[in-house]
Order: C-alpha cells, then structure tokens, then sequence
C-alpha cells in the first residue's frame, strides 16, 4: 500500500495504482486524468494496440470476465472502475472482495439490461417513454396494441448507438421485425415525438455527495451521437429538472463514480428519461475544456474517496464526434481544421478509421453555445477540404 492511503477506509492518494476494466476512448479519458493528478493508471484490455493501453502505465490483457485477468489486475491495482456497463456482476462482485470497485455490480447490473432499466425507472417514478415487456408473441401482441405504432423494438440485452433496435411502424409489421432481432428478450417503446435530446452527467462520491455538469444538448445521426451543446438552451427549469432528475436516478442507483442520464424533450417542455449509462459519456467530453473539473477527473475522484470538484462551466462549449466516415477520401485535412485557434482536437488512437467508428472529437469554447457549434462543425468540415 502507498504511504498516506487508508483503503480500508476507501480512500487512495497518489501515486496509488487504479485501473479501468475497459480500453476504448473513454478508458484511455480515464487514464489521462488519473496520471494528471499523479496517479499509476493501468487497464484490462483485450489487446496491447487500444485507446486505452496505448496510455496506460500497465496492462493486463484478457477479458473483463476472465479469472486469471481478474486476479493480475488484483494485484496491480488498488482500486478498480469500468468504462462500460457490460462487465459481468461475478467479475465484479470477485473483484469487490479484494478491492475498491466503484461502480458497484449492482449499478451496472441495472443498465445492462434495458428490462431492468425500465422497471427500474418505474418502480422509483421516474418519468420515461411508455413500454411494455416483449418475451413472448402474446408481449408482443398486447405492446402493440397497448402502445400503438409506430413504436420501437429493443433487445434487453446489448444494445448501443442504435445497434439492436427496430421501427415497427404497423401492427402488421411487429411480428418480423421482433424476428429480425432474433424474437429475444425486448422491450417496446412507445414513440416520442422530441423536439429534442439531451443529457446530464453527474459524479458522485462514496459518501453520497454529487454534482450535475449542465444539460448539454445533443444531436444524434443515424444513432450516433454527433454533437454536444452546452449549455443546452432550455431554460432555467427544464434545466433544474433535468439535472434533480439526473441526480436522483444517481441516488437511487447507489452510483458511485460518473453516470449519464439522457432525456427527450417533448414541445411541452417534459422530459422522459431514455437511457442511463453508468459511467463518463461521449456528451459529457466537452467538459475536459470547459468544465473546472472534467468528467474523467471526477470518475478518479469519486474512484479514489476523493471530494469531488466544481461540475460548473468556465465557459460554453460544443463538441463535434469525428467518426471513421471523416477518413473516407484519405487522411483528414488537419491544418485547416485547427486554422481556428479555438478549436481542441481529440483523437483516440485508433489505427483504422471504419464508418460510424469513433475515432476522436473537436471541443470549441465560445461565449455564445450556439456559435461554439458553428465553429466546431466548421471545422469538422475543414476536415474534408483538400488543401
Ligand atoms: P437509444 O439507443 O435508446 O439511445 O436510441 C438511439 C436513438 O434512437 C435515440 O437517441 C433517439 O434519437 C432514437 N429513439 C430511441 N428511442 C426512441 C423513441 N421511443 N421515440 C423516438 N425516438 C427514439
């Protein structure tokens, strides 16, 4: 154990040695910030090449739920965080015995799972899209006819960026396409008509201690999360309710460390939950410029027993995904995208840039959000150009 750290009492000072189960962009965010505030950051990874791993002071490489990984990365690391829902409750309940684990399996245990996220969201009156269990044909039957169409289909299970997810826009249509998606375990989703999406990240810490980052406003293509606003102009209540809401999902999850609470916005200003993702999220990078404390810094914090920072904003900002379809017509036009010297440029590392793929992002801060937008995307589109 380092000198000055009480694990026993849940708190690490640097140089503690901390990982991340997980080693795509947001472990490698993870692991920046953590060497930032000097501590030793390691990684479970499948491979050496990743985001994450390319970063790190170690690796171990294996599956998140493979025993032998497990126990080496016991022994390296004092205290252990996930960079996405979808490790296994027995991984992280074995590693719970023998080190900090923040997240807890029980929080993820409920994200996992889109059954369970939405009984959850029921059970603690928490306003969301209406649905419906679909297990059987007779589910099926009955959420078609109590929801009516259109109406989407999402698999329980594994789902992401839009991945395992069908429009059913007749009755008559229903039973293929609960077939295209394998006629597994779903849920169906009533329609809602957003007039627009948004989200807020909160930290919280092992004393119950939290904070909300401001709603950002997001703006999806084909699934994918494009761009990030912030702060989202929805005015001071929504606002406030968006982020209280935030909040108390964190609360009721027993969420130590990041979560990400996304929302639709109906015209008449209600907001239903979507979606809950426990840990840092793509809508909140914009935070590495323009908040005091970034979602990362505050995921090691809340990782660590340490107080959490400011989640306020020293500036407006917009963040632009710069996806694999940017690489299309050959390497990307740097030098005209950073030709603003406002613009931040974010890349993960990863060697092969395929369409959809994240493969990094541009922070711009600016006074006014809505121009933040503007020069981010202008210089997404520098990208393109050739020089
Ligand atoms: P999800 O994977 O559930 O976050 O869905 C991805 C995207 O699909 C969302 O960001 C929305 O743009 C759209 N979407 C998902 N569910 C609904 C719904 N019930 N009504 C309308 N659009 C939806």
């Amino acid at each position: 154990m380092s000198a000055g750290n009480d694990a026993s009492d849940g708190v690490l000072h640097p140089p503690a040695s901390i990982a991340v189960i997980g080693s795509g962009q947001l472990g490698r965010m993870f692991i920046q910030a953590a060497q930032r505030m000097g501590y030793e950051a390691g990684v479970l990874s499948a491979t050496a090449e990743t985001p994450a791993a390319q970063v790190a002071n170690w690796t171990v490489l294996g599956p998140p739920d493979h025993l032998p990984a497990l126990r080496a990365l016991a022994d390296r690391a004092e205290a252990v965080t996930v960079e996405f829902e979808n490790v296994s409750a027995p991984a992280l309940r074995w590693l719970a015995r023998r080190r900090i684990v923040r997240p807890g399996w029980r929080t993820l245990w409920v994200s996992q799972n889109r059954l369970r996220e939405k009984t959850f969201l029921a059970r603690h009156g928490i306003p969301h899209a209406p649905w419906r269990p679909v297990r059987t044909p007779d589910e099926l039957a009955t959420a078609v006819r109590e929801l009516g169409t259109p109406l989407i289909l999402k698999t329980s299970d594994s789902g992401y960026d839009g991945k395992g997810q069908v429009l059913v826009e007749r009755e008559a249509d229903a039973a293929s396409a609960w077939g295209s998606l394998g006629e597994t375990s779903c849920v169906a989703e009533g329609w809602v008509e957003f007039a627009a999406e948004a989200s807020v990240v909160v930290a919280r810490g092992r004393d119950g201690q939290a904070a909300a980052f401001p709603v950002g406003l997001n703006h999806h293509e084909k699934h994918i999360l494009a761009t990030t606003t912030a702060p989202a102009p929805v005015g001071p209540i929504v606002a406030q309710e968006a982020r209280e809401t935030a909040l108390a999902v964190a609360q009721a999850l027993d969420a130590v460390g990041v979560l990400c609470v996304e929302f639709f916005l109906t015209a008449a200003g209600r907001l239903l939950v979507n979606e809950i993702a426990p840990r840092p999220h793509n809508s909140g990078h914009l935070t590495m410029e323009a908040a005091y404390t970034s979602q990362f810094e505050q995921q090691v914090r809340a990782l660590c027993g340490l107080p959490l920072g400011s989640c306020d904003l020293a500036s407006p900002a917009a963040m632009v995904n710069l996806l694999g379809d940017v690489w299309a017509d050959g390497e990307p036009n740097w030098s005209r995208a950073l030709s603003d010297p406002g613009v931040k440029l974010h890349l993960y590392g990863k060697r092969t840039a395929k369409p959809g793929r994240k493969m990094g992002h541009i922070t711009v801060l600016d006074p006014s959000p809505e121009q933040a937008l503007a020069r981010a995307l202008a210089a997404k589109r520098g990208l393109m150009e050739r020089s």
